[in-house]
C-alpha cells in the first residue's frame, strides 16, 4: 500500500496515545516521492546571534510514497520517525542520530507492542535506489485518457491476468508491453496484483525504453514483437 495523509495522521494519533503517552504535539504530515528514505522528521534549526542552536521551527513528518510497502513496514516507519520527534520535542541529547536513547526507546516499543522498528530503513531504501543488478522485467507502459503516463512491472506469472484486467481498471488510451533487464526498473515493485503507477518523468522513462524489447501479446502468449 501507499499511505495517504489521513492514514498517517490516524496512525500517528494511535501510536501517540499508545506508545508515547499522548505527549507528542500534532505536526504537519507531508508525502514525498523520495527514493532514498521511507520517512524523515524535517525541521529548521533556529540560531541566536552567536550561531548557537536555540530551537527548531517548521517541524514536519515526511513519509515517502515512492514504494508500495506492506502496512506493517509503513507503521514501523511512522513509529521510527515518532521516536526522533519525541527526542526532538523533549530536547534530549542522544549519543548519535540513532544513539543510546533512540535504541532504548525503539527496543522498548518493539518488546511491549510486538513491533519491528529498525534502524535500517533509510539504508535499505538507499540500497534499493542504487540496485544495479540486471534482472528480467516485464513491463506495461500505459497512457491514460487523462494524459498520465503509467507503468507497472509485472510478475512473469501474472502477465496475462494483468493483460486482461488493467483495461477494465483504467481508462487506457494506448499501452505497450516491454521486456527489459535495465536496472533502472529495479526501483519498481514486481507486482502480482494488477495496478499502474503514475510516472512523473516520462522523458526519463523513454530513455530507458529505447533499449527495451517491445513485446506482443494476444492474451495467451507473449513474445518479442517482429520489427
Ligand atoms: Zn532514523
Amino acid at each position: 500500500m501507499r499511505p495517504t495523509i489521513e492514514y498517517i495522521q490516524d496512525r500517528f494519533d494511535h501510536f501517540n496515545s499508545m506508545c508515547f503517552g499522548g505527549q507528542l504535539p500534532p505536526l504537519p504530515i507531508k508525502l514525498s516521492q523520495a527514493r532514498h528514505y521511507l520517512g524523515a522528521i524535517r525541521y529548521k534549526r533556529q540560531r541566536n546571534l552567536l550561531g548557537q542552536v536555540v530551537g527548531c521551527a517548521d517541524v514536519a513528518l515526511h513519509i515517502s510514497i515512492c514504494y508500495d510497502l506492506e502496512e506493517q513496514v509503513i507503521e514501523d516507519t511512522i513509529l521510527h520517525e515518532m521516536i526522533h520527534y519525541y527526542i526532538l520535542v523533549h530536547g534530549l541529547h542522544d549519543t548519535s542520530l540513532h544513539g543510546d536513547i533512540f535504541q532504548k526507546m525503539m527496543n522498548d516499543i518493539n518488546r511491549r507492542y510486538g513491533r519491528h522498528i529498525s534502524l535500517s530503513h533509510r539504508r535499505t531504501q538507499a540500497e534499493n535506489a542504487s540496485d544495479q543488478k540486471r534482472r528480467p522485467h516485464y513491463l506495461c507502459v500505459a497512457h491514460l485518457d487523462n494524459g498520465h503516463t503509467c507503468l507497472v512491472v509485472c510478475a512473469k506469472t501474472c502477465i496475462f491476468q494483468f493483460y486482461k484486467k488493467l483495461p477494465r481498471m483504467y481508462d487506457i488510451s494506448d499501452w505497450t508491453w516491454y521486456f527489459s533487464p535495465d536496472p533502472y526498473f529495479n526501483r519498481y515493485p514486481v507486482c502480482r496484483t494488477p495496478k499502474l503507477f503514475r510516472i512523473d518523468d516520462p522523458h526519463e522513462l523513454s530513455l530507458h525504453l529505447c533499449n527495451a524489447t517491445e513485446m506482443e501479446c494476444n492474451g495467451r502468449v507473449m513474445k518479442p514483437k517482429k520489427q
